[in-house]
C-alpha cells in the first residue's frame, strides 16, 4: 500500500489548485483522476471549451465588427462544425500541457484511476484495466465534481438530443436549437449558437431567469436576445421531448410545440460523488450527491476529509473552485488563511457577455439602505466608438449615506474583464469618490466606471 500526506480525487480546477498548494507546503500529494486527462469538467467539458468554442465564434463570424459592417458580416462564409473543433483541441491540448507540467514542477505524483472509500483513512483505486491499488492518506480532498442531469425520460441520443458535455463535439452545426434550461450553461449555448445564426429557442419552466443577476441588466440583456431574433419560452414545464421526422420536438404544459433539428438539455447538474462510497467514512450528501462542508475550512463531517468545488455546490464556478482548494489545502497543513473577501466577481459567457459583483438592487432594496445607482452606457465611451458598440452597459449602486460602493453590474463587451476593477474597490471598501478622482485610461471601456459614478454623484447631488 502507497502513503501520500495529501490524497486528492479529481483534477478540475479545486483539486489541482489544492494539490499544487499542498506540495508547496513540502507535502507528498497524490492526485487521483478517473478521466483520460487530467484537468477536469473545467478544462474537458465545461469551461474551456465553451469559452474556446465562443471566441472562434465570435472570431470566425465577425461578430465583434457587426457594429460598423451590418448583421450580414462575416469573416468566414460557410462556419463548419470542423471550424469549431480544430481550435477547441489545439486549445485543450495546450491546458493539459501546462497542467501537467505544473505538476511535475511541483513533485505532485498523479493516478489515472477511480477512487472509492474503503475507510476513513484508505482508498481503494481502480485503472481502467481493472488494476487495483490500495492508497493510504493522512488527509484528503474530495474534488469530484459534477455531471449534466440526465432524466430517464429525456430521450438523450448524442446526436440530436444532447447534454452540456456532449455539444462541445458535435459532428455538424444544426440550422435550429431548443435549449431547456435557462441557468448560465443554457443561456451561454444559446446565445453562441445564435450568433452562428442558429435559430435558437430558449425554454424555461420559471417565470424568469438568471434571478441572481440585477433585474434592469436582464431587461436589457433580453431585449437584445430578441432583437436577434431568439424566441424565449418561460414559465411552462416541458411535458414531454419526442423525435417527429427524425427532429426533436419539445411539447411545453402549456401545448406550445417548439421544433428544431438539435435539442440541448441543460437543467441541473448532479455531484459525482455517488461512486465513492461515502459511507464507508460516514460522510452524506444531499439529494443531489453534493457535500456539506465548513464555509471557512472546507472540512467535510470528518475533519480530514476536506471537500471543494462543485462537488459542495453554490457557486460552482472554475474561479471559486481554485480558492477554496487552496484554502482547503492551506488548513489541512497548518497555514492560517483569512476568509476569502466576501464579494466574488460572477461571469457569464454569454453574448453579449454579464458581469457582475456584489448586490445587485434589488438586494440593496430588501436590505432597506438608502442607495443610488449610475448608469453608463458603453455608446458614451470613445472606446465604444472606435469598436463600432450600439450596446453594453454598466450599473454601479452606491450607499447615499457612506458613500460606499455596492454592486457593480454590466453587460456588453469585455465585461468580464472590467468587472474586476469593481471588485476591487468593493472588496477595499471603497467608495464614489475613488472614480471620480482617479484617471482613467483613454479611450477604454473602462472610462464607463468614471461616467457611471458621475450619473450616481449628479443623481445624489441633486437628491
Ligand atoms: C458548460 C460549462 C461552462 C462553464 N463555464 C464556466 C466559466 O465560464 N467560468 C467558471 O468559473 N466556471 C465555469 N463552469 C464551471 C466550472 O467548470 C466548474 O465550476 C469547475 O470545473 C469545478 O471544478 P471542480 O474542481 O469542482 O471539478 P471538475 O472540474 O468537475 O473536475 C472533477 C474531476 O474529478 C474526476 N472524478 C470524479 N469522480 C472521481 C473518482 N471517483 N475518482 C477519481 N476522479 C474522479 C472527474 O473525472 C473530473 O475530472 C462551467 C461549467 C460548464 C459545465
Amino acid at each position: 500500500m502507497s502513503r501520500f500526506d495529501f490524497v486528492v480525487i479529481g483534477s478540475g480546477p479545486a483539486g489541482r489548485r489544492a494539490a499544487v498548494q499542498a506540495a508547496k507546503l513540502g507535502n507528498s500529494v497524490l492526485v487521483l483522476e478517473k478521466g483520460r486527462r487530467v484537468g477536469g469538467v473545467s478544462v474537458h467539458t465545461g469551461t474551456i471549451p465553451s469559452k474556446t468554442l465562443r471566441e472562434t465564434v465570435l472570431n470566425l463570424t465577425g461578430w465583434r465588427e457587426r457594429g460598423f459592417y451590418g448583421r450580414a458580416y462575416r469573416v468566414k462564409q460557410d462556419i463548419g462544425a470542423e471550424d469549431l473543433q480544430a481550435r477547441l483541441h489545439m486549445t485543450l491540448d495546450h491546458e493539459v500541457d501546462v497542467l501537467e507540467h505544473q505538476f511535475a514542477r511541483n513533485a505532485v505524483r498523479t493516478l489515472r484511476a477511480a477512487a472509492r472509500f474503503i475507510d476513513p483513512h484508505t482508498i481503494e483505486a481502480t485503472t481502467e484495466a481493472g488494476e487495483i491499488q490500495l492508497i493510504e492518506g493522512e488527509r484528503f480532498l474530495i474534488a469530484v465534481g459534477t455531471r449534466p442531469h440526465r432524466p430517464p425520460e429525456i430521450p438523450f441520443d448524442g446526436r440530436r438530443v444532447l447534454d452540456s458535455d456532449e455539444m462541445i463535439e458535435i459532428a455538424k452545426l444544426p440550422r435550429s436549437l431548443t435549449v431547456v434550461g435557462a441557468g448560465v450553461i443554457g443561456v451561454e449555448y444559446a446565445t453562441i449558437f445564435s450568433a452562428l445564426d442558429v435559430s435558437v429557442s430558449l425554454v424555461e419552466p420559471r417565470a424568469s431567469f438568471l434571478d441572481f443577476i440585477d433585474q434592469e441588466l436582464i431587461q436589457d440583456f433580453v431585449h437584445q436576445l430578441r432583437d436577434r431574433g431568439i424566441a424565449i419560452r418561460l414559465g411552462a414545464k416541458v411535458a414531454k421531448i419526442e423525435f417527429e421526422d427524425e427532429r426533436p420536438v419539445t411539447t411545453l404544459e402549456n401545448g406550445r410545440r417548439v421544433r428544431s433539428e438539435m435539442l440541448l438539455y441543460a437543467a441541473g447538474r448532479v455531484g459525482n460523488t455517488d461512486s465513492l462510497n461515502l459511507e464507508a467514512c460516514g460522510i452524506t450528501v444531499d439529494h443531489r450527491g453534493r457535500l456539506k462542508v465548513d464555509p471557512r475550512t472546507f472540512q467535510t463531517e470528518q475533519p480530514h476529509i476536506y471537500a471543494a468545488g462543485d462537488a459542495i455546490g453554490f457557486p460552482s464556478l472554475a474561479s471559486t473552485s481554485m480558492e477554496q482548494g487552496r484554502i482547503a489545502a492551506c488548513h489541512a497543513f497548518g497555514l492560517p488563511m483569512p476568509p476569502a473577501p466576501e464579494y466574488f466577481p460572477y461571469g457569464i459567457y454569454s453574448v453579449p457577455e454579464i458581469s457582475t459583483v456584489g448586490l445587485t438592487e434589488e438586494e440593496v432594496k430588501a436590505k432597506g439602505l438608502a442607495y443610488e445607482c449610475g448608469i453608463a452606457r458603453f455608446r458614451e465611451t470613445s472606446r465604444g466608438h472606435i469598436m463600432g458598440l450600439n450596446t453594453g452597459m454598466m450599473k454601479m449602486i452606491f450607499a447615499v449615506e457612506t458613500r460606499r460602493l455596492l454592486g457593480v453590474h454590466i453587460v456588453g463587451e469585455g465585461a468580464t474583464e472590467l468587472i474586476h476593477i469593481g471588485q476591487a474597490v468593493l472588496n477595499l471598501k471603497g467608495t464614489l469618490d475613488y472614480f471620480i478622482e482617479n484617471t482613467f485610461n483613454y479611450p477604454t471601456l473602462a472610462e464607463a466606471y468614471k461616467i457611471a459614478a458621475l450619473d450616481a454623484w449628479n443623481r445624489m447631488a441633486r437628491g
